[in-house]
């Protein structure tokens, strides 16, 4: 029953599936989607999720950085690749390996433009990012003339797409603060438009802006939480599912007497007679020391086994006095079972960072296939 024999992260591409059909059905037909794929697929395998997102219709694709778009043409993947925050240093690699630029400041468009021209390029595909309110990234609203001035004096790159991102599409209580971003991003791309004289795509919604603002979806969205089975709100993880399971086993179980002490700096003492399951996962696995101390937890035969004392690099202990479990039985960190979502939360931090967090010395491996 139990094929779980170390700690391994499991990919379930039926699952991915499901949330990109559940992703697109919010969308109006002439909408297209750009899968996020960065931060290895949000911490599962790039090219795997990628690899099965070309195949069932995805329209676009995008990473953070230069060396993830290169992973991506190195798996094989043929459609446009958007990278969101490339550097200068990496501007040759970026055209060398066909990917798309999102120039965000004067720095990076004089850079780019420069060195389109000096690898003889024409209408190269180029995306201008604009800040509209996250304040991280982008140009301002005031440098549209200069864009233009910019663009103006060469025909190396053309401009495929304005974008933006929204700061709490995610938190119903900035819905008005949202709405601004919407507008300035509306009323900056008509002014660009205008000015260039053709027209690019629009693209301002990441997940939770596809599921709470239409009136944000433009040409195109953006998603990445969302296909890996997360909607940052109750109602929305329903729908959706979690495509990694990260699972181990229990290695060995000890009883403490009370007054016993467990862990690195005694952080654990017994009150009581205390089970406890040691599990092969520990920080240098992505379980942060933020999940010690009774603030993470684990799923064994469906029951809540929270971590106790600290986190150590290659090792947790979780309480089990009530849990009829033993050694080689599976474990469950987060999956279809049991979301990242709560213990995220319970350790102060958001699904994202739990499971972007997981290292490369987890294997990944694929559980279901959808052919
Ligand atoms: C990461 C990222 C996204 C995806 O956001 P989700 O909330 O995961 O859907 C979209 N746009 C930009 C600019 C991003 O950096």
């Amino acid at each position: 029953m139990d094929s779980t024999n170390e700690t391994v992260l499991e990919i379930n591409l039926a699952h991915l599936t499901h949330n990109f059909k559940y992703l697109k059905s919010k969308l109006s037909e002439n909408v297209k989607i750009m899968v996020v794929v960065k931060a290895s697929g949000y911490g599962s395998d790039a090219a795997v999720i990628a690899k099965h997102l070309e195949k069932i219709g995805a329209d676009y694709f995008a990473v953070a950085y230069v060396s993830e778009g290169v992973l991506l043409r190195e798996a094989g993947i043929q459609m446009p690749i958007l990278v969101l925050h490339p550097q200068p240093v990496n501007f040759t690699k970026l055209i060398k390996y066909q990917l798309e630029p999102s120039l965000y400041s004067a720095r990076v468009l004089k850079d780019f433009i420069i060195t389109a021209n000096l690898l003889d390029k024409k209408d190269y595909p180029i995306h201008i990012k604009f800040n509209t309110g996250l304040n991280r990234i982008g140009f301002w609203e005031n440098d549209v003339d200069f864009i233009i001035e910019k663009l103006d004096q060469t025909n190396a790159v053309k401009v495929v797409s304005l974008l933006s991102h929204l700061a709490a599409s995610e938190d119903h209580s900035e819905r008005e603060f949202t709405l601004g971003q919407i507008n300035s991003f509306k009323k900056i791309a008509s002014e660009m438009i205008e000015k260039l004289g053709y027209i690019p795509m629009l693209h301002q919604s990441n997940t939770s802006g596809i599921l709470n603002y239409p009136e944000a979806h433009f040409d195109m969205v953006r998603t990445g939480i969302g296909l890996y089975g997360y909607g940052n709100e109750a109602k929305y993880d329903e729908e959706l599912k979690p495509v990694a399971s990260l699972k181990s086993i229990v290695s060995q179980i000890h009883t403490l007497e009370p007054g016993e002490s467990l862990g690195y700096n005694r952080a654990f003492i017994a009150s009581g007679f205390t089970k406890t399951a040691t599990i092969p996962i520990g920080h240098a696995d992505g379980i942060g020391r933020q999940y010690g101390n009774k603030k993470g937890f684990v799923m064994i035969h469906n029951k809540r086994a929270y971590i106790i004392g600290n986190v150590c690099m290659d090792m947790i202990m979780v309480e089990i006095t009530d849990i009829d479990c033993k050694e080689g039985d599976e474990v469950i960190i987060f999956g279809p079972e049991s979301g990242a979502t709560k213990i995220a939360e319970n350790s102060g931090t958001i699904s994202y960072e739990l499971l972007t967090a997981i290292s490369s010395r987890v294997k990944r491996v694929v559980v279901v296939d959808d052919n």
